[in-house]
């Protein structure tokens, strides 16, 4: 070892020097004792290891100390919390998928906060069962004859093949054997659900004598996943719900569709050409599932609507409570359900169908007043322009469609776009952006008009 490193590690502080130093001496936050020296051990180790890997650190007591402090700091912000989305991505997985509507929210936090109906019946002032509180208003909204929400559609994926396909063949298209993101992949979720997975037809092409080429007595049913994360385009063909169900029923065979989002209303008009839930339980599928917080907008959850045999004895398989909602989400759920018993309503309230609707020139609008008000509280030291982007649905939903949005662009003068972005997602808030084009983007399809105060006071805080 050369003599600079063994000098530095022989100079590192002890433990008791550093809990000495004015700084965390005068330590008044939250944190007890133990936690404080904790972190200075960690800060010594810390520079101890960078020592030994040759880095060229500056190695004292006073150092650590800050160290050790800004570690402290950072275990005092909560970890899950608010962030403003300016990336255009309206369904960001990694943000959280779907924002909740006012109402869903307050619901929510009324429920938390007391006790609830949760599994009592007030009529009959005795036990009640927690399915009772959606399933009524899903078929309302659907068509459905009865339907269960589970903890996610992976979830409800795998019970329902538990429950209805065990020990059977279920055929699943080659063009249809989808990865989502977080690792649901439809064979491992069949295999680990005891069917089997009967792979029909190529990749770019599946035709109804596929199908029926496979059926025999084995078969359980017939699964269509709805691609929603990639398309296959070129050459290509795959079966309708309409013709798979007719196939099924002409074999006394449930045909069950994995739809993904969720999507209530038709947005074919705003270029989303993903299924709708109602016109697949029309076409006769017998059971649909799709996600809570994609297209739905509502909170995590898995919905399995359809037939009310199958939907009985999934309800009684053990997996079914292995799976329950909590009371926050099932009150979430039936107040975005709510929503859509009138679709006008669920297209104003609905945050995800709001962003996704919101016309180009609204957004614009918002783009050029939000620059300006930037450009004015923040002079000489950025500058402000608005540029035209790409919008993304997201969340695994619409991968072709590109929304026409606006975005605010901000080209700091006295730091990198790099640096303005760390510093953006450090702040108290964190703000998540693109950069491009050598800018800092911050989209306005995913910001809303109450947001903007705190943004306009992280941008300002940032470039100071
Ligand atoms: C998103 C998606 C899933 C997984 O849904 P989660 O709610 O994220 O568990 C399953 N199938 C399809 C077709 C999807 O699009």
């Amino acid at each position: 070892m050369d003599k600079e490193r063994s000098a530095k590690l022989k100079s590192l502080p002890k433990v008791d020097q550093v809990l000495a130093m004015p700084m965390i001496a005068a330590y008044s936050g939250p944190a007890p004792r133990e936690t404080v020296v904790d972190a200075v051990r960690d800060a010594i180790d810390g520079m101890r290891k960078a020592v030994l890997g040759g880095e060229d650190i500056e190695v004292s007591a006073q150092r650590a100390a800050e160290l050790a402090l800004a570690k402290l700091t950072r275990s005092e912000v909560r970890s899950l919390r608010r962030v403003i989305n300016g990336t255009g991505v309206i369904l960001h997985t990694n943000l959280g998928r779907a924002r909740l509507s006012e109402s869903a929210t307050e619901v929510i936090s009324s429920v938390a906060m007391g006790y609830s109906t949760l599994e009592y019946d007030v009529e009959e002032g005795k036990r009640g069962s927690r399915h009772d509180h959606i399933n009524k208003l899903i078929c309302a909204i659907t068509g459905a004859e009865d339907a269960i929400a589970v903890n996610n559609n992976a979830a409800a994926t795998l019970l329902v093949l538990s429950a209805i396909c065990f020990r059977t063949e279920v055929l699943v298209s080659r063009g249809e054997l989808v990865e989502i993101g977080g690792a649901f992949r439809i064979p491992d979720i069949m295999r680990i659900s005891g069917a089997t997975l009967k792979e029909i037809g190529t990749t770019n092409k599946t035709h109804l004598y596929d199908y029926e080429r496979h059926i025999n007595e084995n078969t359980g049913a017939i699964l269509k996943v709805h691609t929603s994360n990639y398309r296959i385009t070129g050459f290509t063909e795959d079966v309708s719900c309409r013709d798979l169900v007719k196939l099924a029923h002409d074999n006394g065979l449930p045909m069950i569709y994995d739809i993904g989002s969720g999507l209530m209303v038709d947005l074919k008009g705003y270029g989303l050409d993903e299924p709708v839930v109602p016109q697949a339980i029309k076409d006769g599928a017998d059971l649909v599932l799709f996600s809570g917080d994609k297209l739905l907008g509502g909170p995590q959850a898995g919905i399995i609507a359809g037939r009310k045999c199958f939907i009985d004895a999934m309800k009684k398989h053990p997996l079914a409570r292995v799976m329950r909602l909590d009371k926050m989400t099932l009150a979430g759920l039936e107040e975005t359900f709510r929503q859509y018993r009138d679709p006008a309503q669920a297209m104003k309230n609905i945050p995800v169908l709001q962003m996704i609707t919101a016309p180009s020139d609204d957004i614009k609008y918002k783009a050029q007043r939000f620059a300006l008000k930037l450009a004015q509280e923040n002079p000489l030291v950025a500058d402000f322009s608005v540029v035209k982007g790409i919008g993304r649905v997201g969340g695994g939903s619409a991968p072709m469609l590109n929304i026409d949005t606006w975005a605010v662009a901000v080209s700091p003068r006295e730091i990198t776009v790099d640096e303005m972005a760390s510093k953006l997602r450090h702040w108290s808030v964190p703000v998540i952006c693109h950069i491009q084009d050598g800018l800092v983007l911050l989209d306005m399809r995913t910001v809303t008009d109450d947001e903007l105060s705190t943004l306009a006071k992280a941008v300002s805080d940032v470039l100071r």
